[in-house]
């Protein structure tokens, strides 16, 4: 089948810093579809804690977070710099500020919190409704679209994510430890996979892609195929 002539919806899930979003990216760019990034949404809820009392000298208050929700607009603009879109909280451009070792020793909890998932997977099953769209994330696969046609989940060696993390976010010239990048990848799988509300896990319908020994080019051979496969369905 034509691929243009069917608009489905892709989700890929994994492991942290395995790469999702940059190979989420690609596809979306190949194929015309729209891409929607949703950790940078629960990363957008994290830095507003952060900036307005949800998050106090490191603790994570559950209900001034769930009392500051209805205040956060969450919006996006495409980039055509950046091939994707940037989110912007209440109007403000944040795309600079949630990838920050802060903001990520935050998030896993604060992603926990049902009231934040309640309000994120309303927003990204909207944002989806028309297909056409590649969504990364944790819970794509299982709960925003369980019905999407092709859900791949992904998967790196631990240390290759956090090496990579590392040299991304040295090259934004921030003073990072690599100790603490490999920390916060562990943590965060590990909160990811046991929380109680929408975990991170495999779909049964998912396709596994380790990624620890290939280039991105190789990566979108292998998503060639499993395109194809699905759309021949
Ligand atoms: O993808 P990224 O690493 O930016 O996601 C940041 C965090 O947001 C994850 O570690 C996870 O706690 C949370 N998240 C989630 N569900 C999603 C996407 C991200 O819980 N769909």
């Amino acid at each position: 089948m034509d691929r243009n002539s069917r608009k489905i919806v892709i989700a890929i899930d994994g492991h942290s810093s395995c790469g999702k979003s940059t190979f989420a990216k690609a596809i979306a760019a190949r194929l015309g579809y729209i891409f929607i990034d949703t950790g940078a949404m629960y990363r957008s809820v994290t830095l507003y804690a952060l900036e307005n009392g949800g998050i106090v000298g490191g603790i994570v208050d559950e209900d001034a977070i769930v009392a500051l929700l209805d205040q956060i607009d969450i919006t996006f603009r495409f980039n055509p710099a950046r091939g994707a879109s940037d989110i912007y909280v209440n109007g403000e451009y944040v795309e600079g500020k949630i990838r920050t070792i802060e903001v990520s020793n935050f998030v896993s909890a604060v992603s926990s919190i049902a009231a934040v998932r309640t309000k994120l997977v309303a927003m990204q099953q909207q944002l989806g409704r028309q297909r056409g769209v590649v969504m990364d994330g944790r819970d794509i696969g299982t709960v925003v679209f369980p019905d999407a046609e092709l859900k791949i989940f992904m998967t790196a060696d631990a240390k290759v994510r956090a090496e990579r993390r590392f040299a991304e976010l040295k090259a934004k010239g921030d003073d990072v430890c690599f100790e603490e990048i490999l920390e916060n990848v562990i943590a965060r799988d590990k909160a990811d996979s046991n929380r109680a509300i929408s975990p991170l896990r495999k779909a049964d319908d998912a396709i596994v892609l380790d990624n620890s020994f290939m280039t991105v080019e190789q990566q979108m051979e292998w998503f060639d195929a499993q395109l194809d496969r699905v759309l021949s369905l």
